[in-house]
């Protein structure tokens, strides 16, 4: 069965200060979201309590995967049932190497898989390459002195291995020169125009890698609100004029 995500008028604070002010959305897998906002609005916050992160206080409203409650579901159980989140500033996970922690994820998703090692060697490889990765990187620990770029691009590639049903990318353009932002917006098409298409909320404050990947449906999130919603023509309207009017005509 396709995967539903559904936000119900959600409120969310951290250290006392309310930053999710009632959000709703619904997105089905299949569909492509892209959220749109200024700086400060509320956006990563989003991305971080779709997922569980417990530094935030749920006070309002609840988070629903095909109907059930999954509000204070642990992160690890959210992500068993298809929910993944791309960072929007990757950690380093000292020691770990990059390829061990492809590989163990991997297999959390995918227990029955009947590549070998060296297959699943040969994939991963594969996979690095469409995104113009440096394989050499695969032996390193995760993000341990990677630049944003190649920080991007191993968040990409987590999420082509593991094909989540349902996926939040978090500024994932931000830090990429123009040949870094084309080869993750082609993965990032590939992974999620792949059968069983995935569904997606891209959060970005550009129009810029939106014109690779065509969402349905764009957002505009001002002080923790969804303010507006439309079709691909709204991020090219915020491109050329900002957010500035949205705020004037709310
Ligand atoms: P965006 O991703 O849209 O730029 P964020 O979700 O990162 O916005 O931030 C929204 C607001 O929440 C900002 O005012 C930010 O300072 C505040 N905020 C985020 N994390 C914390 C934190 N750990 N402690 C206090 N305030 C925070
Ligand atoms: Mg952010």
């Amino acid at each position: 069965m396709a995967l539903t995500l559904e936000l119900r008028d959600l409120h969310a604070e951290i250290e006392g200060k309310e930053i999710l002010k009632g959000i709703t959305l619904r997105i089905e897998q299949g569909q492509f979201h892209a959220l749109m906002g200024p700086n400060g609005s509320g956006k990563t916050t989003l991305s971080r309590v779709i997922m569980g992160d417990r530094r935030y206080k749920i006070t309002g409203g609840g988070i629903f995967l095909n109907g059930e409650e999954i509000t204070n579901l642990p992160t690890y159980e959210r992500a068993r049932r298809g929910l993944f989140l791309t960072f929007q500033n990757p950690v380093e996970l000292q020691g770990v190497k990059l390829f061990t922690f492809l590989r163990s994820s991997y297999l959390v998703h995918y227990p029955n898989d009947g590549r070998s090692f060296q297959e699943f060697i040969t994939y991963v490889q594969s996979k690095a390459r469409l995104l113009n990765m440096d394989t050499t990187l695969l032996s390193r620990g995760v993000n341990e002195g990677f630049s944003g770029g190649e920080r991007k691009k191993a968040e990409i590639l987590q999420m082509s291995l593991i094909k989540p049903r349902i996926a939040i990318v978090d500024e994932i353009d931000s830090g990429l020169d123009v040949d870094a932002l084309e080869a993750v917006a082609k993965s990032l098409k590939d992974t999620i125009y792949s059968e069983p298409r995935m569904g997606v909320l891209l959060i970005t404050h550009y129009q810029r890698i939106l014109k690779y990947l065509s969402p349905d449906i764009v957002h505009v999130m001002i002080d923790g609100k969804i303010i507006m919603s439309g079709d691909y023509s709204l991020a090219l309207k915020i491109e050329e004029k900002g957010y500035e009017w949205i705020r004037e005509i709310k």
